[in-house]
């Protein structure tokens, strides 16, 4: 059953060993602050320089996309960047894109043949997108992806903040401790 591929987790991504840690990075691929910045001061430059080839190549990566790197230092073994949609009023497609985050991610993850994955709470920093919807579209993206795939075997929500917390212990009442 998928809840039992859900973990939860309270704590810093950046210590997570999971086959690949989810970034919630920006466009330019370049780094940022918050989940992002702390993911590249702790896996050090090796990330940047393969962010750098790929916005050589693409040119960066659109809201909703999702592009794979090393995860250079880190105990995860990849880093999966995805950029979040700006919270603007949440007419300009904003749940549809943090659900692509979420799926595309997936997708990446399942295409390299990795086993398990760690989200953090993408948009719900910076990015502004209303901490309630983002966890009810997180949750509901990944049981529905895990429910039609086999691969990644184990998902991750790793929140930093207690009012996420609360919110997925609400949402996750099967695997709350
Ligand atoms: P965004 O720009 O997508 O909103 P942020 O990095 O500002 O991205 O915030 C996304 C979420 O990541 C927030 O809920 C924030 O509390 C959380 N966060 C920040 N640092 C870490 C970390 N080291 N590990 C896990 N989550 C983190």
């Amino acid at each position: 059953m998928e809840a039992s591929r859900i973990q939860l987790l309270r704590g810093d991504i950046t210590k997570v060993a999971a086959d690949a840690i989810v970034n919630a990075a920006n466009s330019s691929l370049l780094g940022g602050g918050g989940v992002d910045g702390a993911i590249h001061r702790a896996g050090g430059p090796s990330i940047l320089a393969e962010c750098r080839k790929i916005v050589a190549r693409q040119g960066g990566c659109e809201t909703g996309e999702a592009v794979i790197t090393t995860a250079g230092n880190l105990l995860a073994k990849y880093v999966i960047h995805t950029v979040g949609p700006v919270w603007s009023g949440g007419e300009r497609d904003e749940p549809e894109l943090l659900a692509h985050c979420y799926r595309n991610s997936l997708l990446l993850a399942q295409h390299h043949g990795l086993k398990t994955i760690a989200f953090p709470n993408i948009s719900t920093g910076v990015y502004g997108f209303p901490k309630t919807k983002a966890a009810e579209i997180a949750v509901k993206t990944v049981k529905e992806f895990l429910a039609h795939h086999a691969l990644p075997e184990q998902v991750t929500f790793v929140v930093f903040d207690e009012e996420n917390l609360k919110l997925y212990q609400k949402l996750l009442p099967e695997i709350s401790q």
